[in-house]
């Protein structure tokens, strides 16, 4: 069996925030674009992945059409942890995180989707099963800077069913207005996304300590920080991490370094689904709990739905949360009353609907063969 074409094309769906429009990485954000990555083989056979992400995409885009997606052509789509392992060594040089590994991390998706495919298997009974039929989903809350929205927002998502909840907030302010909204049984989260030198970062811990925090992700600038985030956690509240590390051996500097309680490796962003899984046994060795980030709604997203009901602790699983205009799955994989179904049937289970990539294409396809 061998991997005949790799093509490569970006969607933009526009979405509604419930709330005004906010930068991300210095552009406004109104629309989700996701970076798909679709693998065709000679047994006829398509696998889909999705490639990080966001305004990164066309970045990761050029990488996979003129670098990465020609290595692949010829080769055993069935081969996933040979060909990962020798493509990682053959673009080391290039690059152990960001395009080169996203775009691996896309390939990686769409060989995982071939081989449920062709085993007529869901992923997760390929990654060791499980009874379970759905997953939490937490209620990922963007960054809003107006308490009084977080406030109405988090309610809003108690009322969808929702019991765990994830702040972009920076205040002590936003975090308590979130709890007065939502029921005891809820678990908030908060997510500052590396705003603070260490010694902000303790004091800021040191305010939160008794409210009840399920976890602080991300507080310490530069991430790479581990003996810093380290010196966070010493406080005492759960410190969650690792969308933004390279690999298995940065989880594991991370880990040495007693940093974390809570390791976050992004399918998308990683290495795929292949490098997720070894950084689940080494969190298992290490006792330390895994929740995936996955902000996504592409493949990525349903490759972390796999892995999550593959793993025994049932992680809560992001769930960003806004009303795009259109879905790329429909309804398959929609949140309701807090939980996501496991998705059961082949592969990834579910192909993205041609009409919607047709409407919402910006990029491609390019079609590497
Ligand atoms: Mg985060």
């Amino acid at each position: 069996m061998k991997i005949t074409s790799i093509e490569t094309s970006i969607v933009s769906i526009p979405f509604d925030m419930h709330a005004p429009p906010q930068l991300f990485a210095g552009k406004p954000w109104s629309h989700i674009d996701t970076l798909l990555v679709k693998v065709e083989t000679d047994a006829g056979i398509t696998g889909w992945g999705e490639a990080f992400g966001h305004v990164v995409n066309q970045g990761t885009k050029a990488t996979l059409d003129t670098l990465v997606a020609p290595l692949f052509i010829g080769r055993d789509p069935r081969d996933i942890t040979g060909l990962m392992q020798e493509m990682q060594q053959t673009l080391h040089l290039l690059g152990r995180n960001g395009s080169v590994i996203y775009a691996l991390s896309g390939i990686d998706i769409a060989l995982w989707d071939i081989v449920g495919k062709l085993a007529n298997q869901p992923i997760y009974q390929l990654l060791g099963g499980s009874n379970r039929r759905s997953l939490t989903a937490y209620q990922c809350l963007l960054r809003y800077t107006d308490p009084v929205l977080v406030a109405k927002n988090c309610a809003a998502g108690y009322a969808e069913g929702y019991r765990y909840f994830k702040l972009h907030e920076i205040t002590r302010e936003a975090f308590l207005a979130a709890k007065g909204a939502v029921g005891p049984d809820a678990h908030i989260m908060f997510d500052t996304n590396c705003p603070w030198t260490v010694e902000e970062a303790i004091r800021m811990a040191q305010s939160l300590k008794d409210d009840g925090l399920h976890w602080l992700e991300e507080p310490v600038w530069p991430p790479e920080d581990h003996a810093g985030l380290a010196r966070v956690r010493a406080q005492g509240i759960p410190i969650a991490a690792g969308e933004n590390a390279a690999g298995l051996f940065d989880f594991k500097s991370m880990m040495d370094a007693g940093a974390i309680d809570i390791a976050q490796p992004s399918v998308t962003k990683i290495g795929g689904i292949t490098e997720f899984r070894r950084i689940l046994s080494l969190a298992d060795a290490y006792g330390v709990r895994v929740a995936p980030h996955s902000p996504y709604f592409g493949p990525g997203f349903i490759a972390t739905l796999h892995l999550a009901a593959a793993m025994p602790s049932n992680p809560p699983v992001e769930c960003l949360w806004m009303d795009a205009e259109a879905r790329l799955f429909g309804d398959y994989v929609l949140p309701k009353n807090g939980q996501l179904p496991v998705p059961q049937g082949p592969g990834l289970g579910c192909d993205p609907d041609p009409a919607v990539l047709e409407r919402y294409l910006i990029d491609g396809p390019t079609v590497t063969r």
